[in-house]
């Protein structure tokens, strides 16, 4: 047994949804480095992002505090760099401590990394190819493919290291995110078609109004850049503008009645695509997504398997945590869509898998609940630390080493708050998710958040069996046979929002009180 502190290397992808790892298991793809590291370590298949998008997934992250605490509900709302963090604890205790890649919390004085001993950050979103890399002495241009620099950034930085002392590294690869844009030397991957999810073309039918007006769907909502092909010059007939608050962005490929003159243009090839039926330009789309998000992620695998060689080669995986994760999850096609933001399982989940010789046995698989605010107090336990007093996570220790008692954390909480945003007009919602039920509260309303929009769509409640609708096509909160349910549920939902000091928009008292009343 060492008393020597873990060094922590912690590997997190931009939008790398569970279904695109292969020891989850769907078979679409291989990523046998990421896979190493659950066979080798354990797999966690029920860890839930707190609000499934980029910016606050990481201040969850980097802070141990939920959204409405750490003030970085929405993409607009930069983390302010004086709160105290994860990194500044390791480091003021001795960790060596180095952020490389996507930060995408800010930038500037007030919210670049802080708690660092070393960073280099994509600003934004960053480019793919020669990204701009900023660091403590300013803006520079690196040649090179983001995901290949990412990792370089990170070996660099192990290799300076001071060998006496425990190091802390947070490798955060820009891939796989929109536009998805693979190295060119993964092109000729995935030949073959790829199977279509059996929920690619829900009508949207028993479900909150949301789920049919977001703009998320292939079909109709990806652009030429999303599936790497040529614009043409021209104007709505092309396809509808996508705009944001800064302005045009680009145009979607169209989805018309007619194909017969549709030609779509691959931007590498030059070749050409035509279209016999409207299905047919439908399921092109999605091969093209797929395709591109798959070869994007071979390159984050590859990268995964560079950085695990050089801790072997320099004698390191013993004593050193590895995990690799994702800010969120993301749909590859399922109910029609790509993107995030929802509670469903496809976006609410992150994947996690987790390595330490040490601790954690080889090849376990946890179903315990989890979620991103546990990762930094789950660091400071390692690094033999106390949780400061402001964190709002727990500890997953006793879950990684087998431990945890009946009395561990029954929810997940997760809250969105940009209403009916510019690019994908999701809804604002709320709910919990424990290892069977999945309650979630549409309030649809703005709320004064940056990017957010108020509609008049009414509040909406959801309820799931995730055990005999994994794939949430049946709404059941107003199915009289789940009445008990989605009072338990409501209770965990009231009881975890008191606990984290959210404030609800819905009344359950008087929700209780009506559904008393209709079932006498
Ligand atoms: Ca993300």
């Amino acid at each position: 047994m060492t008393t020597t502190r873990p060094n922590i290397v912690f590997i997190m992808a931009d939008d790398h949804a569970a279904n695109a790892i292969s020891c989850y298991g769907s078979g679409l793809n291989a990523t046998p480095h990421i896979d190493r590291l659950a066979h080798e370590g354990m797999r966690l298949d029920h860890c839930y992002v707190t609000n499934s998008i980029c910016t606050p997934s990481r201040a969850s992250i980097l802070t141990g505090t939920y959204n409405h605490v750490n003030g970085v509900t929405t993409l607009a709302t930069h983390l302010d760099n004086r709160l105290p963090n994860v990194a500044r604890h390791l480091r003021a205790s001795g960790y060596q401590t180095g952020m490389f890649g996507k930060w995408h919390l800010g930038e500037g004085k007030e919210h670049e990394p802080s708690g660092f001993d070393a960073w280099s950050v994509l600003p934004g979103q960053g480019d793919y190819f020669d990204p701009v890399m900023i660091d403590a002495e300013g803006p520079k241009v690196e040649p090179g493919y983001a995901s290949d620099i990412i990792t370089d950034k990170t070996i660099d930085f192990l290799e300076a290291r001071d060998p006496d002392r425990p190091f802390f590294v947070m490798c955060h690869h820009k891939a796989p995110h929109r536009p998805f844009v693979p190295h060119p030397r993964y092109r000729d991957l995935y030949v073959e078609d790829l199977p279509v999810p059996d929920t690619y073309d829900d009508d949207y039918s028993n479900r909150a109004s949301a789920a049919e007006l977001a703009k998320m769907r292939i079909r109709r909502d990806m652009t030429y850049e999303d599936l790497g092909l040529i614009q043409p010059e021209g104007g709505d007939e092309i396809g509808e503008a996508q705009r944001s608050e800064n302005g045009f962005v680009g145009r979607k490929v169209p989805d018309p009645e007619d194909v017969s003159g549709l030609v779509l243009i691959d931007k590498d090839t030059g070749e050409n695509f035509t279209f016999a039926t409207r299905r047919e330009l439908d399921l092109f789309k999605y091969q093209r997504y797929i395709k591109r998000y798959l070869r994007t992620i071979a390159g984050i695998d590859d990268n995964v398997g560079r950085l695990l060689d050089y801790l072997d080669a320099n004698g390191l995986s013993q004593d050193t945590i590895v995990i690799y994760t994702s800010d969120q999850g993301f749909f590859l096609g399922e109910h029609g869509w790509f993107d995030k933001r929802f509670m469903y399982e496809e976006s609410l989940q992150m994947p996690f898998v987790i390595r330490y010789p040490r601790a954690i046995k080889a090849g376990a698989i946890s179903k315990r609940i989890a979620s991103n605010v546990d990762f930094a107090p789950t660091f400071l336990d390692y690094a033999g630390l106390p949780m400061p007093s402001y964190m709002q996570g727990v500890s997953l220790r006793p879950l990684l080493e087998d431990k945890a008692g009946e009395d561990w954390q029954e929810v997940a909480y997760h809250r969105y708050w940009m209403h009916k945003d510019y690019y994908h007009n999701a809804f604002a919602h709320y709910g919990v998710r424990d290892s069977r039920y999945k309650l979630i509260y549409w309030y649809n309303e703005a709320l004064d958040q940056p990017g957010a929009f108020d509609g008049d769509e009414p509040p909406e409640w959801e309820l799931f069996d995730c055990l005999e609708d994994p794939s949430e096509m049946f709404n059941l909160s107003n199915d009289p046979a789940y009445r008990e349910v989605f009072l338990a549920m409501l209770t965990k939902l009231d009881a975890k929002m008191a606990e984290v000091g959210d404030v609800p928009e819905h009344d359950s008292a008087a929700l209780r009180a009506g559904l008393e009343a209709s079932s006498r």
